[in-house]
């Protein structure tokens, strides 16, 4: 069926005084209607900066250079500012990691919900307030709504932030690392929140996260982005089942224990290369153990190794690989 948002080709620059950092260098990523779909890398590989490119919410230092972002016939990024703002909030939603940055710390919790339903042209009744509140598990809604953010713990500020987003109705949310400033029980609740209200409401929701047990726990498919490119798309199943990239298979191989919560992505031997010029070789060479001169000498291309499953590196690439393929005892 037809996706809900597609990714195509998306490159995203950022201007610095020795020129462009390459952050989002050619992602493409397909989020079907009503599916958690997880973007899973270490920090900086350009994940969050993925995000504020579909939301069109970047720092002024980064511009998108190529690429489409597509809501059902529209490209959002040939959208005019005004029509974008529409879509964000109606269509498109996004919490961040730390909410009480996107909260208004003089107006009180009920006013900020009030304010931002009007906004969407949802009308702003006291109810509908209430009732946001009482969907995101906020106890004593009456109450609440009175308080101001620095009343509320971090838990309770990142349910107003959901509040918040859900009040337009959004068709896909996507949430940055919503969990990682929390603490690990709370995590869990907000996590088992999001699950709730997305079989209720039946939004997608992008999930952006380090975490290798919150994708266990969440997604229905899963992208792996490493320096600015995605790797890797798989379903979730599959994914854990056999993860394709030797990138997520070190991923795996550095966690101590997956199904242990709040496993953080360990560091892997060797540096992320920089961004700053463009590759000719694959990104991961330098830390990868199945490395030979192929991966110094070509990019890889974006594959489908399997049907539903693509991956970016030269072993599942005959052309590439050949003979080589069943040599590694790797595939
Ligand atoms: Fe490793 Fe080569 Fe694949 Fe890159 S292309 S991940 S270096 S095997
Ligand atoms: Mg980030």
């Amino acid at each position: 069926s037809e996706p809900l948002l597609e990714v195509r080709g998306l490159k995203t620059w950022f201007d610095t005084a020795g020129g462009p950092i390459r952050a989002v260098e050619g992602v493409d990523l397909s989020i079907a209607r009503g599916e958690t779909f997880a973007l899973l890398g270490e920090s900086g590989c350009g994940k969050s900066m993925t995000a504020l490119s579909i939301m069109r919410l970047l720092p002024a230092a980064g511009r998108v250079v190529a690429g489409e972002v597509r809501l059902g016939a529209r490209n959002l990024l040939a959208l005019p500012e005004m029509a974008m703002r529409g879509v964000r909030g109606r269509q498109l939603a996004m919490i961040f990691q730390e909410p009480q940055s996107s909260l208004n710390p003089v107006l009180s919790v009920g006013t900020q919900i009030a304010e931002t339903l009007r906004r969407r042209g949802k009308g702003s009744h006291e109810r509908r307030v209430l009732d946001l509140l009482d969907a995101v598990g906020i106890p004593d809604p009456p109450r609440r709504a009175r308080e101001y953010p620095h009343q509320l713990s971090g838990g309770m500020k990142q349910r107003v932030m959901i509040a918040i987003a859900l009040a337009g109705e959004p068709e896909l949310l996507i949430a940055d690392e919503p969990t990682t400033a929390l603490d690990v029980t709370i995590q869990a609740q907000v996590l088992a929140l999001l699950r709730d209200l997305q079989r209720r409401t039946g939004m997608a929701l992008l999930l952006i996260t380090h975490d290798l047990g919150v994708v266990a726990e969440m997604a229905d498919r899963v992208a792996v982005m490493y320096a600015g490119h995605v790797v890797e798309q798989a379903p979730a199943t599959a994914f854990f089942a056999q993860p394709a990239h030797p990138y997520s298979r070190k991923l795996f191989a550095s966690l101590p224990n997956l199904g242990k919560r709040a496993t953080r992505l360990a560091v892997i031997r060797g540096s992320v290369p920089s961004l700053a010029h463009e590759f000719k070789a694959c990104r991961f060479e330098a830390r990868c153990d199945y490395a030979w001169s192929a991966c110094r000498e070509t990019l890889p291309r974006w594959l489908e190794h399997e049907p539903g499953r693509r991956v970016r590196c030269h072993l599942y690439d005959p052309a590439q690989a050949g003979e080589s393929l069943t040599d590694r005892d790797f595939v």
